[in-house]
C-alpha cells in the first residue's frame, strides 16, 4: 500500500475542542460572549503570569485585523509610513494601506531572517529627515515599526525598541508564528512592544481556523482597539447620562470595523490554549530529528533557533553543489513523494502592487530575495508520526545526494 501523503501543516485538534464547539454550539450565544471574554482573560494570563505587569488581550476574528486595529490604535494614518520587514506575509503592508499610509520595506538579516537594524535605522534616518526611505520610495512620518518574529525565533528586540523610541515610532510586533515564543528574562514575544498580535490561523501553532488576538499594555490602544473592534460602538455612554443602565442603548462615535471572535471559535481557542506548552513539546521533538539528520548536510542549512522559538516553521536553506538542484526542483520532488513544504515568504517588494506602487526593483532587498530563492519549510505539525519524520528525512537526504 502507498503511503499517504504527509501535508504541510495539520491543525491538532483532540475531543477537548470538539467538546468546547459543542458546548457553545449549544449556549445560545454564538456570537462574541461569555467564551471570548474568558479566552482574552485566560490568554492574557498566560502572556503575563504575575509579578509581570498585566497585559490587555483583545480577541479578534484574524491577525490582519488585529495588525489594522493595532496600528490604527498606534495613530498610524495618511502621510506616515510603517516600516515592515519585505520578508514577510502580505498582512503586514495591507493594512498599512488600509490606513492610508504607506509600508516601507526593510531587509532582513541572513541568519535569523527577521528585519535588519541596521538597515532599519538607515530608513528611519532618511525619513526623519523628510526624504525617501529609498530612491523614488515613500517618505512621510515614520509611525510605527512591524517587527516579524519569524518562523517563531524571537526578534532582538531591544536595538528595534531602541530605534523606534529614538525616532519617536511605535512599534506592533507581528507575533503570528510565535506563540508561545519567550524571550528569556523579557517576556514572551508580542508582549514587548507597544502592541503584539497572534494568529490562530488553521496552520498556525495554535488555533481556532481563523483568528487573532491583541496584546497591549497601553491603555489608549486598548482602549481604541476595543471601540474600533465592534463598529466603534460606546455602550457605557447611556450610563453617564442616567443611572438606568439600559443594554439597548448604544452610540456609535467612531467608524470602527466589524472584527470579533465568536464564541464558536474562542471555545476552541481556549482548549487549544490548554495544550500551548504540549504542542510546542511535540514540534520541538521534530526539529530535534530533522536538526540531527540535516546537521552535517552540505546541501542543506538548518534553521537558526534560540532558547525561545515556538518552532512553527522549520526553514531549511537549499544550496548548490553537485548534483546541482535548485529550490524549486527540489520542491517538486519533495511533492513527488508526498510530501506537502510551502516557502515563507515570497518577498512583498517582488509582488506586484507593491513593486509597481514603488517602482522596486527585486535586488533593492538582497537578503530577502536571497532567503526566498533558498528557503523550503518542511512539515513540522503536532501529529506527525515517527514514520512521517523519517520520510521526511530519507526524503531531503536522497534530493540532496547525501
Ligand atoms: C499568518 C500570518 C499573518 C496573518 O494571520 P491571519 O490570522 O491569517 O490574518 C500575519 N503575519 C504573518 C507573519 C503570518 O504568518
Amino acid at each position: 500500500m502507498p503511503d499517504r501523503d504527509i501535508p504541510f501543516a495539520r491543525p491538532f485538534i483532540g475531543d477537548e475542542e470538539k467538546e468546547a464547539a459543542l458546548r457553545a454550539l449549544g449556549s445560545g450565544w454564538l456570537t462574541t460572549g461569555k467564551e471570548a471574554a474568558a479566552f482574552e482573560s485566560e490568554f492574557a494570563a498566560f502572556l503575563a503570569p504575575p509579578p509581570a505587569a498585566p497585559v490587555g488581550a483583545f480577541a479578534v476574528n484574524s491577525a490582519t485585523s488585529g495588525l489594522h486595529l493595532a496600528l490604527e490604535g498606534c495613530g498610524a494614518g495618511q502621510g506616515d509610513t510603517v516600516l515592515l520587514p519585505s520578508f514577510t506575509f502580505a498582512s503586514d503592508a495591507e493594512v498599512v494601506r488600509y490606513l492610508g499610509a504607506e509600508p516601507v520595506f526593510v531587509d532582513i538579516e541572513p541568519e535569523t531572517f527577521h528585519i535588519d537594524p541596521a538597515a532599519l535605522e538607515a530608513a528611519l534616518d532618511r525619513l526623519s529627515r523628510g526624504l525617501p526611505a529609498y530612491p523614488g520610495g515613500p517618505a512621510g512620518r515614520p509611525a510605527a515599526v512591524i517587527p516579524v518574529h519569524y518562523g517563531g525565533l524571537p526578534c532582538n528586540m531591544e536595538p528595534i525598541l531602541e530605534l523606534a523610541r529614538h525616532y519617536g515610532a511605535r512599534v506592533v510586533e507581528d507575533a503570528a508564528h510565535s506563540f508561545p515564543s519567550l524571550l528569556p528574562g523579557r517576556g514572551f514575544a508580542g508582549t514587548l512592544g507597544d502592541a503584539g498580535v497572534f494568529s490562530f490561523y488553521a496552520t498556525k501553532t495554535i488555533t481556532t481556523g481563523e483568528g487573532g488576538m491583541v496584546a497591549t499594555r497601553d491603555p489608549e490602544i486598548a482602549a481604541r482597539v476595543r471601540l474600533m473592534r465592534l463598529h466603534g460602538i460606546d455602550r457605557d455612554v447611556w450610563n453617564r447620562y442616567t443611572d438606568r443602565g439600559a443594554s439597548w442603548y448604544y452610540e456609535v462615535i467612531e467608524p470602527g470595523y466589524k472584527y470579533n471572535l465568536p464564541d464558536i471559535l474562542a471555545a476552541v481557542g481556549r482548549a487549544q490554549l490548554k495544550r500551548a506548552w504540549e504542542l510546542l513539546a511535540m514540534r520541538k521533538a521534530i526539529a530535534a530529528r530533522y536538526d540531527e539528520a540535516f546537521r552535517d548536510n552540505p546541501r542543506v542549512i538548518i534553521p537558526r533557533t534560540g532558547p525561545g522559538d515556538a518552532r512553527h516553521l522549520y526553514p531549511v536553506r537549499v544550496r548548490g553543489g553537485t548534483p546541482a538542484i535548485d529550490r524549486d526542483a527540489f520542491i517538486d520532488k519533495l511533492k513527488e513523494r508526498g510530501i506537502g513544504v510551502s516557502v515563507h515568504f515570497i518577498p512583498l517588494h517582488i509582488m506586484p502592487y507593491y513593486k509597481k506602487r514603488y517602482g522596486l526593483e527585486a535586488e533593492q532587498f538582497p537578503e530577502s530575495l536571497k532567503a526566498f530563492r533558498q528557503l523550503i519549510s518542511l512539515p513540522i505539525w503536532p501529529g506527525m508520526t515517527d514514520r512521517d519524520i523519517g520520510r521526511v528525512i530519507d526524503a531531503v537526504g536522497d534530493i540532496s545526494g547525501k
